[in-house]
């Protein structure tokens, strides 16, 4: 079976509770005979402010853990004593490893493993976030990845040395084109750092607006150039002819942001599934507001190459049967 990533989703919960957790962790790891500077050793590998390098390919990458899970486990708050959520999620995963194809994905599997692919249409140079939008049946209605508006050209192909040559200036917008402040930082900050094109070996030296934006003016990071993922599922929906969505559900790779969260309020979002938790208050001052709340659940199941490998039969029931019982019609 090849290694596939859990992410235990009671870490999240831990995390959560982050006051807790620290001392919960801090007192456990004291009381198992570390001391403070093998606790700090620790922290500096677990919880490394940016990991670089070799280092991203070998390292363990807690951080990014749920981001990069195919399996997502969901010990819900049910008493200290209290497994029974947990251990049905692995003896239906277990089952599957050992028989793949036993049962079928759940709708919510089916539905994350759609937003799933779609993120990787992503153009987006730091994160790629896909997002499926169904009505109350589980009947897709529309899918979305953060990216630009139709006409425009995502960040992933964007030269900037095709910017400063002013080679060729299609894909960018006047103010990056006529803008003498923000041009100038751009070239300083390729002197600086010696980007040469040479040391690309090929590749095209895109570059994310706002971080540039955001560096060299005053920071907000509403400067994006893609619409979100939710956004861009949510447009689909008007941009082709409506399907209510009212009662429906909301899954996206990531979790939605107060912008967005705002969005599926007023379009009725009954259940809002995600992954990766939003570290704003979208949930606690958007959602968690009115008459209309939508439920923000954390999504569990198998997605990613882990979806494959369980749900994928190895030979087709049939012909299973038909070699275990000798049963023929
Ligand atoms: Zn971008
Ligand atoms: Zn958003």
């Amino acid at each position: 079976m090849p290694a596939m990533d859990f992410a235990i989703l009671w870490n999240f919960q831990l995390q959560y509770y982050g006051i807790f957790t620290c001392n919960f962790r801090y007192f456990y790891l004291t009381t198992n005979s570390l001391d403070i500077s093998e606790i700090r050793n620790l922290d500096d590998k677990e919880y490394p402010e940016k990991i670089e390098g070799i280092e991203q390919f070998v390292s363990q990458n807690i951080g990014k853990c749920i981001e990069l899970s195919d399996v997502h486990l969901y010990n819900p708050a049910n008493g200290v004593n209290n497994f029974n959520f947990l251990k049905v999620q692995l003896v239906r995963y277990l089952s599957l490893i050992m028989h793949p194809g036993l049962i079928s994905p759940t709708h919510q599997e089916r539905c994350m493993q759609i937003a799933y692919n779609a993120k990787l249409n992503s153009g987006c140079l730091s994160r790629q976030v896909g997002v499926v939008v169904t009505d109350e049946d589980y009947s897709v209605k529309s899918i979305g990845w953060n990216s630009v508006a139709e006409g425009q050209t995502p960040c992933n192909l964007r030269d900037v040395f095709s910017l400063i040559s002013r080679n060729n200036l299609d894909g960018f917008s006047n103010f990056e084109t006529n803008d003498e402040d923000f041009f100038s930082f751009l070239i300083t900050t390729l002197k600086s750092q010696k980007v040469t094109e040479d040391s690309l070996n090929g590749r095209t030296l895109s570059y994310c607006f706002k971080d540039a934006y955001n560096a060299s003016a005053k920071k907000n990071q509403v400067h994006t150039r893609a619409l979100h993922a939710e956004e861009n599922a949510f447009l689909q929906i008007s941009k082709y002819g409506g399907y209510s969505i009212k009662g429906g559900y909301l899954f996206t790779t990531a979790s939605p942001c107060e912008l967005c969260a705002k969005k599926a309020y007023q379009l009725g979002i009954k259940v809002i599934f995600f992954i990766d938790p939003y570290p704003g208050i979208s949930n606690s001052h958007i959602l968690k507001c009115g008459t209309n709340r939508p439920e923000l659940n954390l999504f569990y199941g198998a997605i990613g190459r882990a979806y494959h490998q369980f749900y994928t039969p190895i030979v087709p029931l049939k012909d299973e049967l038909e070699m275990v019982a000798n049963l023929k019609f």
